[in-house]
């Protein structure tokens, strides 16, 4: 007698960003049927814009955890993925004298070291010795991170994207998707040309699971199903500097600004606008009070600084930008089933999920965040338990947390409140 083979679970990814091609390769590696949905080109929005920082300084556990397996995968992805490349480099977190954050940077890189990262309190002349390209003089105190790196997110985007087509996702680009009611056969999305506008499908399929990993777009393409979630995005800016640079990555954490090395020069961001902005029309080009700001952050920032050349907003910036980052309540992000969390009458037998809300953190995060995604639609679709002992999801990211439709202030995603506690 043969036995009955059960036939893969098919899952539709939408969005294809880093957390998207990441859960579509994974979900296609554990054997799901996946088709991943991109209504531009991959990497088109955050993650093709993202600055390529990586770091696994974090101080709470959960964090700490992501972050460590993270860069575990972005090291192993650079041996065995071609097309991609990591580069490691120090991660410096500086706090200027006059800083009351300076008095928490002591007991936060404890936590830090607690967790198993190698981070450490730096005294600011020990710091210069060791980096003569930053200026220390005007710091109180400063922390480095041994295990960091950086690399090109849109490189990795591409590459581990074609890596799911070879092993057998079904990558749609070009096509946009919205979702349709819960149906016995699973969630229904329709499919449409991303050219095309108007209501009207091409077409329309069920899948056995639907994860949204739709960036900015997630809180609007949920709410068509009925879903809430609070994912609101905000405007954030970077720029690639010429420069002589080879020092570490640093993050002044009173001015608010990271600066990382680049093939170009340096590349330099944060510009954070703290409001709502809409995904759909939203200024891309970066602003003058952002490129104006951040030369004068180089200046006194590197030790270049010191001479006579100044850091010129208009001749020295080859390129600037400005993309989307998602904030959540509680700066976490919002990451597994989501029908029932939304009063879905058939709550508890999830087909939606969602994977969203990283604020400024979710290119470092998608090696290991992807693979739990992919790994938790494939548990929740065998039947188990988000709150079981043998979950792969994270019960503090949990979309559940939330009802929804919560007013709250945005943070900025770098700052040194949100990575220490967690938050
Ligand atoms: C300037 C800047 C610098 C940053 N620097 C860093 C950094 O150094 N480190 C870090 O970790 N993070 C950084 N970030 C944040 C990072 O870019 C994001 O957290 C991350 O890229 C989110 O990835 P994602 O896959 O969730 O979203 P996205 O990359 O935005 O992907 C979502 C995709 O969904 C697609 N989509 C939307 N709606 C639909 C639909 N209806 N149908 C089909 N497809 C759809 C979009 O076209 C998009 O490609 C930065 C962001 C910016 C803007």
């Amino acid at each position: 007698m043969t036995e009955e083979v059960e036939p893969a679970p098919s899952v539709a990814v939408v969005g294809g960003g880093a957390v998207g091609v990441t859960t579509a390769a994974d979900l296609a590696a554990r054997g799901a049927d996946v088709t991943l949905y991109e209504r531009g080109e991959l990497a088109a929005e955050s993650s093709g814009l993202a600055a390529g920082v990586l770091y696994d300084a974090y101080a709470e556990d959960v964090d700490t955890a992501v972050g460590a397996r993270a860069l575990e995968r972005f090291r192993a992805f650079d041996r065995t993925l071609p097309g991609f490349s990591f580069t490691s480099c120090p991660y410096v977190i500086a706090v200027r004298e006059g800083d009351p954050d300076a008095d928490a940077v002591p007991a936060m890189v404890e936590r830090m070291r607690d967790h198993g990262r190698e981070v450490s309190v730096v005294d600011p002349d020990a710091l210069g010795r060791r980096f003569p390209a930053l200026r220390t003089d005007d710091l109180a105190v400063a922390a480095v991170a041994e295990g960091a790196g950086w690399t090109d997110p849109a490189s990795y985007v591409r590459a581990l994207g074609e890596r799911a087509a070879r092993e057998g996702v079904a990558v749609e680009t070009g096509t946009a998707v919205a979702l349709g009611p819960r149906t016995d056969a699973g969630r229904e999305i329709r499919v449409r040309d991303a050219g095309e506008t108007g209501e009207s499908a091409v077409e329309t399929r069920d899948f056995d699971a639907v994860v949204v990993a739709a960036g900015a777009h997630t809180r609007s393409l949920l709410a068509d199903a009925g879903v809430t979630v609070p994912v609101v995005p905000y405007r954030v800016q970077a720029l690639v500097a010429r420069a002589e640079y080879t020092g570490p990555m640093a993050y002044d954490a009173t001015a608010d600004a990271y600066l990382r090395p680049h093939p170009d020069g340096l590349l330099a961001g944060d510009g954070t606008e703290p409001v709502p902005a809409d995904p759909d029309d939203y200024r891309r080009e970066a602003d003058d009070w952002f490129r104006e700001g951040v030369s004068a952050v180089l200046d006194e920032r590197l030790a270049s600084g010191d001479s006579a050349e100044r850091f010129d907003p208009q001749s020295d910036v080859s390129r600037s930008w400005a993309g989307l980052c998602t904030a959540t309540p509680d700066g976490d992000p919002v990451v597994g089933p989501v029908d029932s969390a939304a009063g879905d009458p058939v709550a508890g037998d999830p087909a939606l999920f969602v994977a969203a809300g990283w604020q400024g953190h979710g290119f470092m995060r998608a090696p290991a965040m992807g693979e739990t995604v992919a790994e938790g639609v494939l548990a929740s679709l065998a039947g188990v338990d988000f709150d079981a002992p043998d979950s792969p999801w994270i019960g503090a990211f949990d979309p559940a947390r939330f009802d929804g439709d919560e007013e709250f202030e945005i943070a900025e995603g770098m700052s040194l409140s949100n990575r220490a506690d967690g938050t």
